[in-house]
């Protein structure tokens, strides 16, 4: 016969047959768990058994117990009363016992619960005279007879709640501790009044009746809607069922050497190690948690009950030994007694996390390996974002403050008064030093001053990908994309959601972690890593985790064994610190065009595109050589002794020019009006725009194309990298550029233009009479590249994955139009699981990169590979990539400490395991030790 139920004593059993005890967890629940493991270690816990979530299985099978459940529970009963002294449903000296849910993972709420099963019309007697508490007698039967009407027939806790308001009014009380013996008394008889009129028979007076409508009840519970809507939230399997905890009543109502409570072993909110907790006196069960009456802080447990209250230090101590984790403990005092009812690892928030498990780590609890384990990269992420007071928030949403929600594109809380265009928001926080919130339909890269100078960025059209989307993510600004209620009026200067209008200027507060957007300021709370010291010492140990040699089998020469280095995308010198001090160890893309748009350069810039000789465009370019070298000077300055990878210039040349269709417009005025000055500039100007029109652009004249065709610019840009990596040589620092060729195709493009740059390289160097370490290298974006790397590798010194382009192409999707359009779709009909503009589809384009680095180390075994695209940032594609050998990760300097975690729990989670080790010799060696000891011992006796 099948062993459906378990004993608190019998926890070698349950270990034996469910294997390890993580089988037992799956078999007795989590708290079940719990209840098994604190009676084995002593801790004083009320006898009771377990019915298996086997047995809840089953019965979810065929709606019937399982043959031979019922009689080992009356066989468990019966090891119970024992224990307990006292017998199930004997009106001399009554046993009651709670029936309690528990799966293995838990779901604090979502499950049935009753409490003081066991009573009836003449065990209340009983427990009075045994008691001498009549009040508490009655009181606990009128808690039974609400509790199993609303959880085993679900009747509606008004039908209860409403005749006992009625009865206290009647009697003006206002507490319920105003109730006496006697009312308690007379509620009874109401409420089995009401049991028998709602459900049509009579409450159960039969104890074991009660013993198997309520386990069936915790057993169906498990299907409830509340229980099934938070395991799809949180990811819990349907199929797992929950455990039927039977467990002897202590009561906490018995008077005011009496109560109840719960507690966390360190405080889930700060991390503190401190008991943080409450408790009630002369209350039962979930009284502190329904907030009943105000509950005492735990501390004042010691005046009260000083011994009660060591013993439960000293208990709690022991658990978060035993578990190495904090614990969210209940518990209950009888007489002074105590009794543990329950614990588990408690949940905690991001600040919390961090600190206990640093805390533990530095107390031996656990290594730092598990401590760097239970921090999660969304802790990290939340840890760095200022962030909005959540209470605000709520009661903001009450107000009527509340205006519209988009897409959470970029996290952070961002509060400033609303422009409509980028120059207006850059000039109001630069001049008037306003913080400001740009608002626009949607960003275009010459809207980036205006993003860069505000605080956060809204928009009513586009996805999480969406230009603002990407570009906030960069620059850490908060953003809210596609809110589409809104409807911005550019001429008016208001934007409006169902009437409720934000003028210009007005205040709003942006929420990037929810998307939503309020009228007025909420409050923030803002956070700095540098303040951070526990999650700063957490960092550092997932550094050295991923510095580890032997973290990675190498398939191959030139696969790296160590884990994998976090880089960072940055432009300007100020994005390169900070990444240092987010602990990036190189730059993994500086877009050097970024640096074409600043005002000053733009003219020379546009300039240098309409002149029609190469020596026209050669004399611009050398007006724009000094600028270049001195951003790439501050770059190096500031990565001094790290790599830098430089990309030369990708985008198509049109987007330096004014709008086409702005331009026009001004020309037509200017004829209309018969203005003539300047008109002829502008004509010329719009055909050579016109000229220059593309119907695809993203897959036109950009990248190693344009630095075909027009060499000048690449070879200008390579002077300044060279010029400014020997003046910084000269000044002692130590230099790595790394020059990188964006959308490469083809070997013949490399071979084409890589040699004419190698030469400008060595030429600054005999010019400057100066040598330092670098390299020539190509993104690989484009599919062909992938799968040709073999022949790129005989050119490129380094790959660098921009899977952002890689993604378009590979799929075949334009990024925003997909974002707007279908992928929402997609996703929902379960054709894309995630979007794999943020999580690298692992089936396709992360296949291309794993030939790539195969097939391109093949060629060049010590191939540097590395990512720039948005993935360098995402977790799960961390993952991927530490998986397929890249050396590093780049990603957006306030990513990276969410990358460096990232980096080292895939270390962690993919150690190659344990090689057999050794030379072969020495078992032998060890072996014939044995023998020889072996045969000493047979021959001494
Ligand atoms: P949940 O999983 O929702 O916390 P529990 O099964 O832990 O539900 O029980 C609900 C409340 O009843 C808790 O406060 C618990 O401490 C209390 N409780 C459960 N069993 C007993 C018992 N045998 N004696 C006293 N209180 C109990
Ligand atoms: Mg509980
Ligand atoms: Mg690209």
């Amino acid at each position: 016969m099948k062993k459906w139920v378990y004993n608190f004593e019998e926890v070698t059993a349950a270990e034996k047959y469910a294997g390890n005890w993580e089988g037992v967890r799956s078999l007795l629940g989590g708290k079940g768990a719990g209840l098994f493991d604190m009676t084995r270690a002593g801790v004083p816990v009320p006898p009771g058994f377990t019915v298996t979530t086997e047995a809840c299985n089953e019965f979810r099978k065929t709606g019937k117990f399982p043959a031979g459940q019922w009689d080992q529970q009356l066989a468990a009963m019966k090891v119970t009363e024992k224990k307990a002294g006292k017998k199930f449903g004997d009106p001399k000296n009554p046993l009651l016992v709670s029936c309690r849910s528990g799966a293995k993972f838990s779901m604090p709420g979502m499950m049935n619960t009753i409490l003081n099963i066991g009573l009836n019309d003449k065990v209340v007697d009983g427990l009075t005279n045994l008691t001498g508490n009549a009040r508490f007698a009655w009181d606990s039967y009128r808690r039974l007879i609400e509790m199993f009407g609303e959880t085993v027939f679900n009747l509606d806790d008004e039908v209860f709640e409403h005749p006992m308001a009625e009865y206290k009014e009647k009697k003006g009380y206002k507490l319920d501790t105003e109730m006496t013996a006697e009312d308690w008394k007379e509620l009874v008889s109401i409420f089995k009044d009401v049991f028998q009129k709602e459900l049509g028979f009579e409450f159960p007076q039969d104890v074991y009746k009660q013993l198997e409508l309520a386990t069936k009840a915790v057993f169906e519970s498990w299907n409830g809607k509340r229980a099934i809507a938070y395991r799809k939230k949180e990811g819990i399997s349907d199929d797992l069922g929950t455990a039927v905890n039977i467990v002897t009543m202590v009561f906490g109502n018995m008077g005011d050497d009496s109560g109840t409570g719960v507690a966390f072993t360190r405080n889930p909110s700060t991390g503190d190690k401190k008991m943080m907790g409450e408790y009630l006196l002369n209350a039962q069960g979930e009284d502190v948690v329904a907030g009943i009456r105000n509950a005492d802080p735990i501390v004042h447990l010691n005046d009260q009950m000083p011994k009660a209250y060591k013993q439960f230090m000293e208990i709690t101590g022991k658990l978060e030994k035993h578990y190495k984790d904090m614990q969210d403990v209940e518990f209950t005092i009888e007489r002074g007694k105590l009794w543990m009812l329950q614990t588990r690892n408690g949940k905690r928030t991001a600040k919390s996390a961090v600190k206990i498990a640093v805390d533990m780590a530095n107390e031996g609890l656990i290594t730092k390996e598990q401590a760097v384990l239970r921090v999660t990269p969304d802790n990290v992420d939340s840890l760095l974002h200022p962030q909005f007071d959540v209470e605000a928030m709520n009661s903001a949403e009450k107000d009527g403050t509340f205006f519209a929600k988009g897409v959470n594109a970029s996290p952070g809380a961002a509060v400033g008064q609303v422009y409509f265009d980028a120059d207006k928001a850059e000039q109001m926080a630069k001049e008037e030093k306003q913080d400001t919130i740009m608002v626009r339909p949607f960003t275009k890269p010459d809207d980036v001053h205006g993003m860069i100078a505000s605080k956060g960025v809204l928009t009513s059209e586009g996805g999480a990908t969406s230009h603002a989307a990407v570009v906030a993510r960069q620059f850490g600004i908060p953003c809210v994309v596609g809110a589409s209620s809104i409807k911005i009026d550019l001429e008016r200067r208001v934007m409006v959601v169902d009437g409720k209008g934000v003028n210009e200027g007005e205040w709003i507060s942006v929420d990037g972690n929810t998307g939503k957007v309020f009228i007025g300021k909420i409050p923030t709370i803002s956070p700095s890593l540098e303040k951070q010291t526990e999650l700063l010492t957490l960092l550092t140990w997932a550094d050295e985790i991923s510095a580890r040699k032997d973290v990675r089998e190498a398939p191959a020469k030139g696969y790296p064994t160590r884990g994998l280095q976090v880089w960072a995308n940055a432009d300007y010198p100020k994005d390169a610190q900070r990444a240092r001090a987010y602990g990036a160890v190189g730059i993994g893309l500086c877009r050097t065009e970024h640096m074409f748009f600043e005002p000053e350069r733009l003219p020379i810039v546009q300039r240098m595109i309409l002149s029609e000789t190469s020596e026209g465009r050669t004399a611009a370019l050398n007006e724009l050589l000094p600028y270049q070298r001195k951003d790439f000077d501050g770059l190096f300055e500031a990565m001094n002794g790290y790599p830098v990878i430089i990309r030369l210039i990708d985008p198509p040349l049109h987007e330096f020019m004014p709008d086409e269709e702005k331009l026009l417009e001004e020309v037509i005025t200017m004829r209309v009006k018969n203005e003539t000055d300047g008109l002829k500039a502008k004509e010329d100007l719009l055909v050579a725009i016109k000229g220059m029109h593309e119907s695809n652009p993203m897959m036109g004249m950009r990248g190693v194309r344009l630095s075909i065709s027009m060499p000048e610019i690449v070879e200008m840009q390579v002077r300044a990298i060279f010029e400014a990596a020997a003046d910084c040589t000269l000044r002692g620092i130590v230099v790595k550029p790394e020059v990188m060729i964006p959308l490469t195709g083809t070997v013949k493009e490399l071979e084409w233009i890589q040699p004419r740059l190698e030469r400008i390289a060595s030429a600054v160097m005999d010019e400057k009479k100066v040598k330092f370490e670098y390299k020539f290298g190509t993104m690989i974006e484009i599919p062909r590249a992938a799968v040709t790397a073999a022949e790129i590798a005989g050119h490129a010194q380094f790959f660098s994955f921009g899977t952002n382009d890689l993604t378009q192409m590979t799929y075949g999707y334009s990024r925003d139009d997909a974002e707007r359009n279908f992928l929402i779709t997609y996703q929902e009909q379960g054709i894309l699981e995630t979007n794999p503009f943020q999580t690298i589809d692992r089936g396709g384009v992360g296949k291309l990169m794993d030939w790539a680095i195969a097939e391109g180390r093949k060629t060049r075994p010590e191939l540097e590979v590395g990512i720039c695209g948005e993935h360098g940032g995402d977790p799960n594609s961390i993952e991927w990539c530490h998986l397929i050998g890249n050396n590093y990760v780049s990603c957006s300097p306030f990513r990276v400490p969410i990358a460096r975690l990232a980096a080292a729990h895939a270390a962690l989670k993919h150690r190659p395991a344990k090689k057999a080790a050794a030379p072969k010799k020495k078992p032998a060696v060890k072996k014939a030790v044995k023998k020889v000891a072996k045969a000493k011992t047979a021959k001494k006796k």
